[in-house]
């Protein structure tokens, strides 16, 4: 017997019948002696029109009450899914977050778990139940429901993993397991039989939304090893754990796209000490997160500066940087969404050398100009133009020969 906790994503209870599909291998697990804890996703599109339809009533709709409306997503399809364990003839039982006793800050729409004393989890366990845990949600301290960002419900899983002290951690999805590419944009992308942490992370952060980056970020803190795997089948998936030296042997793990990038170039700035840090301080203070950063050669006391952001900040962060500039007396500033971060990350570039050189001519020989390059330990980001990016993926993917 071992004590699992299950996630099933957005697709994978999408409507009655899948819901009803779940609930059979739910039962399958449960009927060979297992200790269970599910936690659910919304269904599918749920949480995307629920944000759509708070802003239609207030396109700027208050955070707290937005989690409140959020929440109830993952609220459906617990209550469902109880609902479909029945009909089986197995004892289930639904929690919101915060009945499972998890707790999080005050940053609404985005909260950080604190701690989770999952008493009524184990209770329930301790009877005979299935216990089934809405993803994606707790509460503050003061009792306001919060959500915990997009893909949250990853984070749920892998931290009542790590409370509960389970024996192991399954992320159920559409896809069978953790890809050298998001399948959908290379259908010959092949399936990564384990990964390290640190890789999956770059993956995550830089665009592959399979997992997210927050939850792998927990998991790799508390040792949570996982396993992504397809809710539609029985393959074996990607199992997500610590590092070990075989691993280093592989060049590159994987290749990953981020879209809705925005690029911003602050002309003729001033070259003198302290001029960055207030920029970037007004941004930051403004909830922008920047992401590369360039500056050029200074000439004739001045510098032009160039900095990467999501497409989604740039409306409000066009504010800060007008009056930045203004105050900084630079000459001008551009703007300009439409482009791509595209990533390749492995621990295998720390000992292997040429990984830049074969990534710059695969998008050389393509065609494909870039814009900016970033690079880190394991993995190096290039930025392109947003209509190029399936292409250059597919040629980068086929240049260090990912495919199956
Ligand atoms: P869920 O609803 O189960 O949480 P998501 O839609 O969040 O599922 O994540 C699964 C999707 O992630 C897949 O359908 C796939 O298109 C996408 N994806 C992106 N990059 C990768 C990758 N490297 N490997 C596997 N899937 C990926
Ligand atoms: N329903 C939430 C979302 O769509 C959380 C999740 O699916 O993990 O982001
Ligand atoms: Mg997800």
């Amino acid at each position: 017997m071992s004590f699992i906790v299950q996630k099933y994503g957005g697709t994978s209870v999408a409507n009655p019948e899948r819901i009803r599909n779940v609930a059979s291998r739910v039962a399958e697990s449960h009927k060979a002696g297992h200790r269970l804890v599910v936690v659910v996703s919304a269904m599918s599109g749920v949480t995307d029109s629920l944000i759509k339809l708070a802003r239609e009533v207030n396109p700027e709709a208050n955070a707290r009450e937005v989690d409140v409306l959020l929440s109830t997503g993952e609220q459906q399809t617990i209550a469902l899914l109880a609902l479909a364990l029945h009909g089986l003839g197995i004892p289930a039982v639904s929690l919101t977050g915060a009945q499972a006793g998890i707790v999080t800050d005050r940053i609404h729409t985005k909260a950080k778990i604190l701690n989770i004393t999952p008493k009524k989890v184990l209770e329930h366990l301790d009877s005979g139940h299935v216990v089934i845990v809405a993803g994606f949600q707790g509460q503050n301290e003061e009792g306001h429901i919060t959500t915990l960002g997009r893909g949250g419900s990853d984070l749920t899983a892998i931290a009542l993993t790590a409370a509960l002290k389970a024996d192991t951690c399954e992320i159920y999805t559409d896809v069978d397991g953790v890809y050298t590419a998001d399948p959908r944009l290379v259908p010959h992308a092949k399936k990564i039989a384990e990964i390290s942490y640190d890789e999956m992370l770059e993956l995550a952060s830089l665009g592959a939304k399979v997992m997210q980056a927050r939850s792998v970020e927990f998991a790799k803190k508390f040792k949570v090893r996982f396993e992504v795997r397809s809710s539609f089948n029985h393959n074996p998936g990607t199992v997500i754990r610590e590092e070990h030296a075989a691993m280093e042997e592989v060049v590159l793990r994987g290749v990953s796209l981020e879209k809705n990038q925005a690029k911003v170039t602050i002309i003729g700035v001033p070259d003198k000490p302290g001029v960055a840090a207030g920029l970037f301080s007004a941004l930051a203070d403004s909830g922008t997160n920047v992401d590369m950063i360039v500056q050029n050669v200074s000439l004739d006391g001045t510098t032009d500066l160039t900095f990467t952001i999501n497409k989604d900040d740039l409306p409000p962060a066009r504010k800060v940087i007008e009056a930045q500039v203004a105050k900084i007396g630079a000459r001008s500033h551009t703007a300009q969404d439409g482009i791509s971060k595209l990533s390749v990350v492995g621990i295998g570039m720390r000992s292997h050398t040429g990984v830049a050189a074969t990534l710059f001519s695969a998008l050389a020989q393509a065609g494909i100009n870039i814009q900016m390059i970033s690079t880190s330990e394991i993995k190096i980001s290039v930025i392109i133009n947003e209509s190029e990016g399936p292409r250059a993926i597919q040629v980068v993917h086929d240049a260090f020969k990912l495919g199956a």
